[in-house]
């Protein structure tokens, strides 16, 4: 037998509709707020990361999923939105209409990781990227839709965990700082090259024996430039003015490179290591990574995946609907013709029905209508037929009633 390939899971009902309701509330709030729609391909170009994401993050040095075609071309499963969107936005001159654009995706993202609970290696996000502005409001803006999304879908514990990266005004002397300081630890190989390449990728590092080395770290918002530390200051009383909850958090990174200014995350506590449900952050420099026109932007992405995970943590209810409201059980063959029609014009009036087929005996048909959670069965059998009536009985109470036939959609539509 086959099974799905190491660190991916299928899902099934009712999980399955669940991760459509999610995905669903998290888009919800960006439609609200003037959001388009936008799709990419699932591989782009392999540079377009290398370049993007950044040479010496995890993702692009150790999780890529990346080949060679047919036709000789070095190719990527997409380990991430932001850059595919942003290539997509200057690829279609979205950036040279009316700014900002707002624009939303959801998709299938690929990272070869070790996998764990929250972390596989083919996972679900729905994502938001606001483009061609500074303005720190549409950094604030972000923010609370996502925590909208997830208030709608009923999550209580999730924290918001907000930053400032600074800008190229902060940064080198901040990054310098930093990596004086790391001089002065006694680190690992791999770690002490990493200081050298990108210090500030050492402040992600989990190992309590690290954490606890960066505990007399420098941290950067002693460095903002007045500039960063205005933006940074209108972002954190929008927030405050929407009513919002946020930690602040010095020495919060994340894992691609492209970061500028604000960043953040939202944690649930009750997901053990993999607690993020999502995060994101502002990237004014990408744009010109990848070789487009300076674009500054900012976005976020929340895990599908892991925000399932943190409403069953919270105990809440499975989101989304599955079965019926109607379920028909024809008995013979001229019923089976009358009850196709009959819950063909439910369907088409929006009533959720469905019918047994296979010529299925009452007690089985009546057994599939209770697991379906219908809330009315439609009973035709041949004496019904020849008097011209259905049994409509309502699987909650027991009751059962004789309709006429041509009553039957008024008595299960009114
Ligand atoms: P990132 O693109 O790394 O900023 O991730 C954004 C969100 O996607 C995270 O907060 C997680 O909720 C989710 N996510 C990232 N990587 C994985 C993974 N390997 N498995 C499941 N969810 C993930």
């Amino acid at each position: 037998m086959f099974r799905a390939p190491k660190g991916t899971y299928d899902l099934v009902s009712p999980r399955a509709e669940a991760i459509l309701a999610v995905r669903e509330a998290m888009a919800e709030p960006l439609r609200r707020a003037g959001f388009g729609y936008i799709e990419t391909p699932s591989f782009e170009e392999t540079q377009l990361f290398v370049r993007g994401v950044g040479e010496s993050t995890d993702v692009v040095t150790k999780e890529m999923y990346t080949f060679t075609t047919r036709g000789g071309d070095d190719v990527t499963l997409r380990p991430e939105g932001t850059a595919p969107v942003l290539r997509a936005a200057l690829e279609n001159g979205l950036h040279r209409g009316a700014l900002p654009v707002k624009l939303w995706y959801s998709g299938s993202y690929y990272r070869y990781e070790r996998p764990q609970k929250g972390r596989y290696r083919h996972f679900s996000q729905v994502g938001a990227e606001v483009l061609g502005t500074e303005d720190p409001a549409s950094d604030a803006e972000l923010i609370v839709l996502a925590a909208d999304a997830y208030r709608e879908l009923g999550l209580e514990n999730v924290r918001i965990v907000i930053n400032s990266l600074g800008s190229d005004e902060s940064r080198p002397a901040y990054r310098a700082a930093l990596q004086e300081f790391l001089g002065t630890l006694e680190l690992d190989e791999d770690t002490a090259r990493r200081a050298e390449l990108n210090p500030l990728r050492v402040l992600d590092d989990k190992r309590p024996e690290i954490q606890a080395a960066l505990a007399d770290a420098p941290v950067i918002t002693e460095f903002l430039s007045a500039g960063d530390r205005a933006h940074h200051d209108v972002v954190r009383t929008r927030l405050a003015d929407a009513g919002l909850d946020f930690e602040d958090d010095p020495r919060l990174v994340r894992g691609l490179d492209y970061y500028t200014r604000t960043l953040f995350e939202f944690v649930h506590d009750g997901l053990g290591a993999q607690s993020a449900v999502g995060g994101g952050g502002r990237y004014d420099g990408l744009s010109e990574l990848i070789g487009g026109p300076r674009l500054p932007a900012v976005g976020w992405a929340l895990g599908v995946d892991r925000t399932l995970l943190a409403m069953e943590a919270e105990g809440l209810p499975l989101p989304g609907k599955t079965g019926v409201d109607v379920y028909a059980v024809p008995l013979g063959d001229e019923a089976a013709r009358t009850l196709f029609g009959v819950v063909s014009q439910l369907r088409r009036a929006g009533v959720r029905a469905d019918i047994a087929v296979g010529g299925r005996g009452l007690k089985g048909a009546m057994k599939a209508a209770d697991r379906s959670g219908a809330r009315h069965a439609v009973v035709l059998g041949e004496r019904d037929l020849a008097e011209g009536v259905a049994q409509v009985k309502d699987l909650q109470t027991g009751e059962q009633e004789s309709v006429a036939l041509d009553q039957v959609f008024k008595r299960l539509t009114t």
